[in-house]
């Protein structure tokens, strides 16, 4: 039967238009979210789109665009042109290089990622000639196996005309990368070129009547709407701006949406970035897309990935899960890492524990009162200038490990060193973790004698690393006693030194370290303030036999 109205919105799954276009005979019309038509899709297209296993996509991903929305028609398809307004001339003829290359080729050259995204945001700043630093290309080189390496050759190609360019290959993932260091025209530009991906994919570009559809592949397997939008660089008939997943109405209305239901399954370190860009961009993530990741976090995803990583021997579901789960646990470092060093850290913590991502770090990870309190308090502690905060290597303690390691002394005692080894933290954190139960202990009760010296005896077992994370942990008294050690009796030099003493007539010998020792003590303890008054304490406590030789 026929139906009335053939619209559906733009989030419709191209499985349930297959199922309405059953029942139809003419396109259905796609509306936004604001009940705008926004484009159509044919049978045609939803069964082409369904064959290339994007079933759970969206339809907007797949739709023609309509194009006679005002402002939107004058502007879609100068994005090459707005894209040369706004770059510094080198740039932008490095970009026309590269292209040139692409095309002599026979391929087509995207620019794609961040830069797109940051870009369309800007376009509403003064500024511009950009030297954006971070560029990402995707070649697409068509069907032809021979094309597999044409990120790799274009690469080549484009670093014989800069030379002073390093050139780095990761042949496995068909991707290369040019960087600049120190550069006075590029500064640190990197420029990641890669081969455009179809092959994970159950259907490898295997049908040529798909137009583009290798990038579309390509830009189906990201993030976030907001980042699979591309510009192409090389020449055209139609839209030089790619937005296959409505990308550009996200960046209008400040949404982080993921490209299909599964994204946060395939890939759980997309919950830090969702995070990450939410914040740092202002946006919101979409309501859909935050279901989404509660559902991934409820089903244990998290766990699933430490289980399956320490049980090597019991059988992943997944034939390939081997070859995925080590570099899913590197991402995730580093996802954290990033995160975790920027300036909206805080804010961007207390969202992922909103969402219970902290149990990416261990299952058993609660934030509560006492946890945000520890790291506001991490923070005044690093800003203490005169408290250095150093390794053992003697490199100073990053910021994202230390507030990573506050982040797991939060943990039970027996969880902490075990999260950290997932987490391929440096041997040096899982130590301190290890330790710090017992420092704590020791370190709770060693102050029942008020006396600085008594307390520096305790203190100058541990390192710094290890007093700050007790300190931000521990009630005001033993913070105190901490912070005291670490600006001021950690620094006092003792009033007498050996040579000092055996001029004075001490032989050295056993009793030498002990004397020393002592006089260090008085003068902590404000005892002595001087030489003069060390001097009597020496004759009150340690008196010569023998008289100092006149
Ligand atoms: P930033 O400005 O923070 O670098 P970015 O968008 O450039 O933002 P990158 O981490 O540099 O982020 O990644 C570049 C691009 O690669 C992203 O825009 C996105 O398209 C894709 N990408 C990166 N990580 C993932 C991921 N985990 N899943 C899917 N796509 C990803
Ligand atoms: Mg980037």
């Amino acid at each position: 039967m026929a139906r009335l109205i053939d619209t559906i919105r733009f989030d419709t799954t191209i499985a349930e238009a297959q199922q309405i276009l059953l029942h139809s005979e003419s396109d259905l019309v796609i509306l936004d979210a604001a009940g705008d038509r926004i484009g159509t899709i044919s049978r045609r297209d939803v069964d082409t789109a369904a064959h290339y296993g994007f079933s759970r996509g969206a339809v907007i991903g797949h739709m023609t665009v309509q194009h006679q929305r005002g402002q939107d028609s004058d502007d879609a398809p100068h994005f090459l042109s707005f894209l040369r307004s706004r770059l510094a001339p080198d740039l932008w003829h490095l970009l026309t290089v590269a292209a040139n290359q692409a095309e002599a080729r026979g391929w087509q050259l995207f620019l794609v990622g961040g830069a797109v995204r940051d870009l369309l945001l800007n376009s509403q700043n003064e500024f511009d000639n950009l030297l954006i630093e971070d560029i990402d290309l995707v070649v697409d080189g068509g069907d032809q196996a021979a094309d597999a390496g044409a990120g790799v050759e274009l690469a080549r190609s484009l670093q014989a005309q800069y030379p002073q360019a390093r050139l780095e290959i990761h042949a496995k993932f068909q991707t290369a990368a040019l960087l600049w260091h120190d550069d006075p025209v590029f500064k640190s530009l990197g420029v990641d070129i890669a081969t455009a991906r179809t092959e994970f994919y159950p259907y490898p570009a295997a049908n040529p009547a798909v137009a583009a559809g290798s990038i579309q592949q390509d830009l189906y397997r990201r993030d976030f709407t907001i980042n699979a939008l591309a510009i192409r660089l090389t020449h055209s008939r139609g839209d030089d701006l790619l937005d296959f997943f409505g990308g550009r109405l996200d960046l209008q209305t400040k949404q982080i949406r993921v490209l299909h239901a599964n994204s946060f399954i395939e890939d759980p370190t997309r919950i830090y970035r969702a995070v990450r860009f939410a914040v740092r961009l202002g946006f919101t993530i979409e309501p859909q897309t935050e279901q989404l990741i509660r559902y991934a976090i409820a089903s244990g995803i998290f766990q699933q990935v430490r289980v399956r990583v320490s049980a090597d021997e019991s059988a992943p579901a997944n034939p390939n899960f081997r070859a995925v789960t080590p570099a899913l646990q590197t991402r995730l470092r580093s996802e954290l890492k990033y995160v975790l060093q920027t300036s909206y850290w805080l804010p961007a913590l207390h969202q992922l524990a909103d969402l219970g991502a902290l149990t990416c770090i261990h299952s058993s990870l609660k934030a509560d009162a006492h946890l945000w309190r520890q790291l506001r308090g991490g923070e005044t502690a690093m800003r203490m200038s005169n408290v250095e905060c150093r390794m053992a290597n003697g490199n100073p303690l990053p910021v994202w490990l230390f507030r990573l390691e506050i982040l797991l002394a939060h943990l039970p005692p027996e969880h902490r060193a075990e999260a950290a080894a997932g987490l391929q933290l440096p041997v040096e954190t899982s130590d301190r973790l290890k330790k710090l139960a017992a420092a704590e202990d020791n370190l709770s009760t060693a102050f029942l004698n008020p006396l600085p010296s008594h307390s520096v005896q305790v203190l100058k077992f541990y390192d710094v690393p290890m007093l700050v994370l007790v300190a931000v942990r521990s009630d005001s008294t033993l913070r105190k006693i901490i912070w005291r050690y670490l600006t001021d009796w950690s620094l006092i030099k003792p009033p007498l030194n050996g040579k000092a003493l055996k001029a004075l007539g001490y032989k050295p010998g056993a009793q030498f370290k002990q004397i020393l020792e002592a006089l260090m003590n008085a003068k902590l303890d404000g005892e002595i303030r001087d030489r003069a008054e060390a001097e009597v304490f020496l004759q009150q406590n340690f008196p010569l036999f023998l008289k100092p030789t006149e």
